[in-house]
């Protein structure tokens, strides 16, 4: 009896340890409510790791350095995709956002869940690299929702919000390439869909090393 405690107890301790880093990948139209969404999620998973992109726009004014975006020069952005900087990068409403990705390798040798929030052409391109990626769209409940919303943030001039509506028509229609949907209309019910399927996707046998597990026990 003693062998087997000492085995099972083992085997639960390898479960504990062996749970694979999962990728997050939020995204959906801009004015959706995505960033208010990430920033609810973080704070209920405290120890999701936020992968901050640069970015050529100039920050809001509640926006922080190095915590919402880093915010470089065209220049600066232009030498980054030369030196291979970015795990994706794309030019969303006519700027240039990109995902470094020194922070991706790194949190995933340490086994960390990443939470990325980037638009769909950004998406596309981490399914290529990353196909194991849990891919979660963020849809408004209607188009006047989402006009309100974008109006009402009041961060953009009227020709941006003309442009970022433009681009949500071509964004909802790449719903194919994702895993989950997640229709934002009640703020409370929309969050805790994404920590469901955080929950979800964190107990799943394929998101544990099983293979190590065959070849030790
Ligand atoms: P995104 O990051 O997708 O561009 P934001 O998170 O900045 O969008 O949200 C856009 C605006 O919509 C913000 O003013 C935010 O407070 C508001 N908002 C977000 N979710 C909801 C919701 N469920 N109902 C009403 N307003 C919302
Ligand atoms: P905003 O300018 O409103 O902060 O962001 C505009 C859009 O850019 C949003 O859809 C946001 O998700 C997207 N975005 C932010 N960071 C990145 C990134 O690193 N890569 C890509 N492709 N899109 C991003």
């Amino acid at each position: 009896m003693k062998d087997k405690e000492v085995t099972f107890s083992s085997i639960c301790e390898f479960f504990r340890q062996n749970k694979k880093g999962l990728l997050f990948i939020i995204s959906g139209p801009s004015g959706v409510g995505k960033g208010t969404i990430r920033k609810e999620i973080l704070q209920i998973f405290p120890e999701l790791k936020y992968s901050v992109s640069a970015n050529t726009r100039s920050p809001r004014k509640d926006e922080q350095e190095g915590i919402d975006y880093y915010f470089v020069t065209k220049e600066k952005f232009e030498s980054m995709i030369r030196e291979n900087k970015f795990a994706e990068w794309a030019i969303v409403h006519g700027e240039y956002k990109g995902t470094p990705i020194d922070f991706l390798i790194e949190q995933r040798k340490k086994g960390s869940d990443i939470i990325l929030e980037i638009d769909v052409q950004g998406a596309r391109q981490i399914k290529e690299k990353f196909p194991e990626g849990i891919f979660i769209f963020i849809a408004p409940p209607s188009w006047k929702d989402l006009v309100e919303r974008l109006q009402k943030r009041g961060t953009e001039t009227k020709k941006d919000l003309e442009k970022r509506l433009d681009d949500a028509f071509n964004e909802i229609k790449q719903i194919g390439n994702y895993d989950y949907i997640v229709i934002n209309d009640e703020l409370e019910m929309a969050v805790k869909e994404v920590e469901s399927i955080i929950i979800a996707e964190r107990c799943k046998v394929a998101n544990y090393e099983i293979r190590n597990f065959r070849d030790r026990h």
